[in-house]
């Protein structure tokens, strides 16, 4: 749970920490509108893959479900910048399906922390394993990190590529090269 009146010192600390004035008119208001705006960002917290996984539908065989182009914001926990992106995700059923938006939500619950590209692509496929009980999963993360773009090596536009793969997807790379093939 984002703690607002935190959020708002902390970032009235920010402003003169940078040698601005919190006073001015135009700033005047910002730490409270940015302590609002982290309680969007900062959602997931409070919100579980768990819920929106536990919708299921019955599935006869195991065809993969494949779902490509899903937009995520998330924020890098080393700069508090943004990265976004998209997110691909296969999974290969046993029994169950979840909704197609419920993969889009539990993309959601992960994104809307503070995270690595890293850990938050391997969370994912780990919810959808767990939850529907997958024989095998694979995610793909495209991401750009505005910490890369804006600062440091300054390389707009670099991608940065992340999978995580479980089960029979991280067993059987034949069938793992045919799925991230679909997925392009
Ligand atoms: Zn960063």
């Amino acid at each position: 749970m984002v703690d607002q009146e935190k959020v708002k010192k902390a970032i009235e600390l920010l402003i003169e920490g940078i040698g601005e004035d919190p006073a001015r008119e135009g700033l005047v208001d910002t730490p409270e509108r940015v302590a609002r705006m982290y309680t969007e960002l900062c959602a997931g917290y409070d919100d579980d893959a768990k819920v929106h996984l536990s919708r299921t539908f019955t599935a006869e065989g195991s065809e993969a479900v494949i779902e490509t182009g899903i937009t995520f914001y998330s924020l890098c926990e080393h700069h508090l910048m943004p990265f976004f992106g998209e997110v691909s995700i296969a999974y290969i059923p046993n029994g169950k399906v979840a909704g197609l938006s419920k993969l889009a939500r539990t993309v959601e619950v992960y994104a809307r922390r503070l995270r690595i590209q890293e850990r938050m692509t391997g969370e994912i496929a780990d919810a959808i394993m767990d939850e529907l009980g997958a024989k095998g999963v694979l995610v793909v993360v495209r991401a750009e990190h505005m910490c890369m773009s804006m600062r440091g090596v300054k390389k707009p536009g670099t991608q940065t590529l992340t999978t995580a793969s479980r089960g029979i997807l991280s067993e059987d790379s034949r069938l793992r090269d045919e799925i991230l093939k679909m997925m392009n």
